[in-house]
């Protein structure tokens, strides 16, 4: 289906719904000279740093969790898709049971809100205590998400289930309290380890603006992609592109390279 990709694994299904999608400017990698960006991109067969702001859904029978929710409304049509997502594998807003978040930038909780009110009236809401910290009480959208879900969100941190055999895996430097997923014993959602698999996968050194402490999140991507590679873990993320949005690492020079699981 146009925009969602399935990988079944063990636990789960997972589909990985695209809210929407944009191509990175080459600011966003501050440490990719020109030159080496363009052969970056033609080896991963793309002319453009192509992006997607991906949102997750995890079935396990009638119980839905829903992992962050795109920028719905935050900005004009790069996003808002994920609505029609879900009402395409016929899922109501109200169906969803539990809310992570990976993280409260805005790409990643603009589709959280109808306005003022929650999108998900009946998701209890869980995401990292040092990520609550870091955005409570401010006028952006994630001070908005968490006022507008008080009394609702609890926190979870390294190991703590947040449904069966799903379990929160601490990735920060990203933001504060940033956290991907492990699925069972084989999938990961890794969350914004990465926001150009192209640019990114073959030098895990490379980080990004958006990122809030850059070398703890160098040193959280190197040490997770070295897990994914070590253990042959199917991998997905925030920003994970097609044909790669579930895929495999491959060691590959002083990087990897991804391929499609
Ligand atoms: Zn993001």
């Amino acid at each position: 289906m146009e925009g969602i990709a399935r990988f079944a694994c063990e636990r789960a299904d997972v589909f990985c719904l695209a809210d929407g999608g944009a191509d990175f400017g080459a600011q966003v990698f501050p440490g990719v000279d020109p030159e080496t960006l363009a052969l970056r991109l033609a080896a991963a067969g793309d002319s453009t740093i192509r992006t997607a702001f991906n949102v997750f859904l995890i079935r396990q029978g009638d119980a839905l969790t829903l992992v962050d929710t795109g920028y719905g409304r935050l900005a004009g049509d790069k996003g808002g898709l994920l609505p029609a997502r879900l009402a395409a594998l016929g899922v109501a807003p109200g169906d969803i049971g539990t809310l992570v978040f990976t993280h409260l930038h805005g790409d990643h909780c603009g589709g959280a809100l109808v306005g003022d009110a929650p999108a998900f009236p009946a998701a209890r809401v869980l995401m990292h205590a040092a990520e609550l910290a870091h955005w409570q009480g401010r006028d952006d959208p994630g001070g908005r998400v968490i006022a507008a879900h008080a009394g609702r969100i609890a926190t979870v941190a390294e190991g703590d289930a947040v449904a069966p055999g799903v379990t929160v895996w601490e990735l920060p430097g990203h933001t504060p309290g940033h956290i991907g997923l492990r699925i069972g014993a084989g999938l990961v959602i890794v969350g914004d380890i990465f926001h150009s698999a192209a640019l990114q996968l073959p030098a895990p050194e490379t980080a990004t603006i958006y990122d809030v402490a850059p070398e703890l999140a160098t040193r959280t991507r190197k040490a997770a992609l070295a897990e994914i590679a070590a253990r042959d873990l199917v991998f997905t993320g925030g920003h994970a592109v097609d044909p790669l949005k579930f895929a495999r690492l491959r060691a590959d020079g002083e990087g990897y390279r991804a391929v499609a699981a």
